[in-house]
């Protein structure tokens, strides 16, 4: 037998258990050992019988003090209780339906117990405990037990068995990536140690450093798979040239404005890649506001002037049509030709544009995720824009990209993240960063209100409207909820027709209408037909309304604060001063610091970095659609301090050694190797 054998010849497995061990994706025993534990209960908190408290988990060390009572309340149910004591006190054990249990206890028995307190009408118990005699030493009472995090009908002691069975036979063969100098350097135990006690700690010690290890490893080999996958294709891989001579100043001479330093850069690096072999794989990232659009238009004109045709993917019909009629408005006199493909055209217009775009005649087509479908394609592909990346899985990027032949890869993000996360979010891709916005942009001055206040918001909402402005109101959902007691889009919507009647036109916007309704809104709302836009955050990214001024956020409590940021950016566009209100019903001491952080700071990098501080885990966007692979015991943000560390070992490995080939890196190449070859193909090759 070995780590690689099946779960079936494990002892204890049959056919059975072995199904039900498929169904929480083990297959192998070295899946087993790898399937570690949610959290622990830790049984070596020992108390006295005075000393409990009502559903407290303990152990105690008693005697049985009295002979068992068993009740039959109703038909098929047994209670079955047993006196216990110690030195402070007396209580009971209680089993159900264990009618059998009074034949394991003497009176006088001394007994380790474990479960949970249970107190009522004065009556201290411990609910069907689990026991042993006090000399027994081959027990779970007295340990920190592991806690699965599935079992899918297996109890949590069956797991434990069957780990325990593995480990005690498996536990040396597992792979040591490590040699013993590098562990001493990077202060690691081995792997053994770290596997053994990660299951069945042996304190509070032991588990961090076990922890600290097989994290560190995970982070350490994904972030040189990704370091190398990348390297790799920008080695073997040879793009398209696209030709120096472009017309990137003409046009740029023809914009009303300046572009700024941070944007020239930018366009820089993008330049550099286009006209290299090198397939160019870029992320760029800039704060709501930056000016990304027109370092995408720049590169489209490039590829254009070089005889290729472009693509550029929007997430909401609105987000391209706004992309179409700008790019059409700045490129058109350049002889660029675009279209726009979005899932509300007729079937006519559609097969019209694609065979436009198969003819070659279409320069630049912007559309949707109607862009990937399998009919659309390009006679000469040169460049893929992806805009609000976050928006998209790596999948759909890769789709993208099929339609041409080692086309060039642009990827714009206003969702600004650390650079320790870009590194393994983004990690395929050079990433640049337009860290500076336009000129004469006003600071939008931000205050967090709480709910009670809410009616001097509206109040100064409507004086802006009375002055000629524009509005936004945004709802975190479409539908009534009631449990989480969130306004919803639509109830606001109603209410504030009620409030402000006839004065004013008010709009609703939700993700749940059609396209073709929500581009009449939208609309409307653009030539200032409707002033109060109640929305949820399908308004979140690019729309562009100048004349809008003011945003109140409802519940702001329950966005993420690199959203709110973004929401924040559709106002300010103007020349008005402009506002945005944050109402919220957050009560505790994050939420208060969430919402200054808002009120204090412009800057989305550092609102995203502190979000990440003060959320941790979880919501901070979909980590799972960006393609990278789960890992079993490492946390991208709560364990980010490992995370930083084994960025730097990683590309201190690789510069000594950066295709792995020295002795000692073997066994860490073969693991990263087999990482890429099962896990990061999507990324590699597509
Ligand atoms: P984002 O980075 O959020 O996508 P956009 O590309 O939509 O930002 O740009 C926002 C607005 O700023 C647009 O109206 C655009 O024309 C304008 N803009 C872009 N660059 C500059 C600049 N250098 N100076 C002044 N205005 C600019
Ligand atoms: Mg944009």
């Amino acid at each position: 037998m070995s780590l690689d054998s099946s779960i079936q010849y494990l002892k204890g497995v049959g056919p059975k258990r072995a199904a039900k061990l498929n169904k929480l994706g083990i297959y192998t025993i070295n899946d087993l050992i790898y399937y570690f534990p949610r959290e622990y209960d830790d049984r070596r908190k020992m108390k006295k019988i005075k000393d409990l408290i009502n559903k407290e988990k303990v152990t105690l060390e008693v005697t049985v003090s009295g002979s068992s009572i068993t009740l039959r309340p109703r038909k098929n149910i047994t209670i079955t209780k047993i006196p216990i004591k110690d030195e402070t006190g007396i209580c009971y054990m209680v089993f159900f339906n264990k009618p059998y249990i009074d034949k394991i206890f003497k009176i006088g028995d001394k007994i380790k117990v474990n479960g949970r307190v249970d107190i009522s009408y004065g009556n201290v118990q411990i609910q069907n405990p689990i026991y042993s005699n006090l000399s027994d030493s081959n027990n779970n009472i007295n340990t920190i037990m592991p806690i699965y995090p599935l079992t899918n009908k297996l109890r949590n002691n069956e797991i434990i068995k069957l780990i325990k069975t593995s480990l005690k036979t498996q536990l040396d063969n597992i792979d040591e990536i490590f040699t013993l100098d590098m562990r001493k350097d990077l202060n690691l135990i081995s792997i053994e140690e770290a596997i053994k006690n990660i299951h069945f700690p042996e304190g509070r010690e032991k588990y961090k450093a076990s922890k600290y290890r097989i994290v560190f490893e995970e982070f350490l080999i994904l972030q040189l798979g990704l370091f190398l996958v990348k390297s790799r294709l920008n080695e073997n891989n040879k793009g398209i040239v696209f030709t120096k001579e472009d017309k990137s100043n003409e046009f740029l001479n023809s914009l009303p404005f300046k572009l700024t330093n941070a944007q020239l850069k930018v366009f820089e690096e993008i330049k550099g890649d286009m006209e290299s072999d090198k397939i160019m794989n870029r992320l760029v990232q800039g704060d709501v506001g930056s000016g990304k659009t027109i370092i995408a238009i720049l590169s489209i004109l490039k590829a254009k002037t070089s005889g290729y045709q472009s693509v550029m993917m929007a997430p909401t019909e609105i987000l391209a049509t706004q992309h179409y009629e700008e790019i059409n408005k700045l490129l058109h006199n350049f002889g660029v030709n675009c279209e726009l493909l979005v899932g509300s055209l007729t079937q006519k217009k559609k097969e019209q544009i694609l065979q436009m775009v198969e003819n070659g005649e279409v320069d630049i087509l912007v559309g949707t995720h109607a862009l990937i479908q399998d009919s659309v394609n390009f006679k000469k592909l040169g460049l893929t824009i992806t805009d609000e990346q976050h928006r998209f899985g790596v999948r759909q990027r890769a789709k993208l990209t099929e339609k041409g032949i080692t086309p060039d890869v642009l990827v714009m993000s206003a969702t600004p993240i650390p650079r320790t996360l870009a590194m393994i979010l983004y990690g395929d891709l050079d990433i640049s960063i337009i860290d500076e916005l336009p000129p004469g942009r006003k600071k939008i001055d931000t205050y967090s209100v709480s709910d009670d206040k809410k009616n001097r918001a509206f109040e100064f909402l409507e004086k802006q409207i009375a002055k000629g402005r524009q509005a936004y109101i945004v709802c975190p959902l479409v539908e009534e909820s009631e449990n989480l007691d969130v306004k919803s889009a639509t109830e606001t919507y109603e209410e504030l027709k009620i409030l402000y009647g006839n004065k004013y036109k008010i709009g609703l916007l939700h993700g749940k209408m059609k396209p073709k309704e929500k581009d009449e809104i939208m609309k409307q709302f653009k030539e200032n037909i409707i002033q109060v836009l109640i929305s949820t955050t399908v308004i979140e990214v690019g729309v562009n309304v100048a004349n809008a001024n003011i945003m109140i956020v409802i519940n702001s409590e329950r966005f993420g604060l690199a959203q709110l940021h973004q929401l924040r950016g559709r106002v300010g566009r103007g020349e008005y001063k402009s506002y945005c209100i944050l109402i919220n019903k957050g009560k505790n001491k994050i939420a208060r610091e969430r919402m200054r952080i808002m009120e204090k700071t412009s800057n989305g990098f550092i609102i995203s970095e502190k979000d990440l501080e003060l959320r941790g885990p979880g919501e901070f966007f979909g980590v799972r659609q960006h393609g990278i692979p789960e890992f079993k015991l490492a946390n991208i943000f709560t364990d980010i301090k490992i995370l930083k560390i084994a960025q730097k070992i990683s590309q201190d490995i690789l510069t000594e050694d950066p295709k792995l080939e020295l002795t000692k890196n073997i066994k860490i190449k073969n693991k990263v190797y087999k990482l890429i070859s099962e896990k990061l193909n999507d990324i590699s090759f597509n």
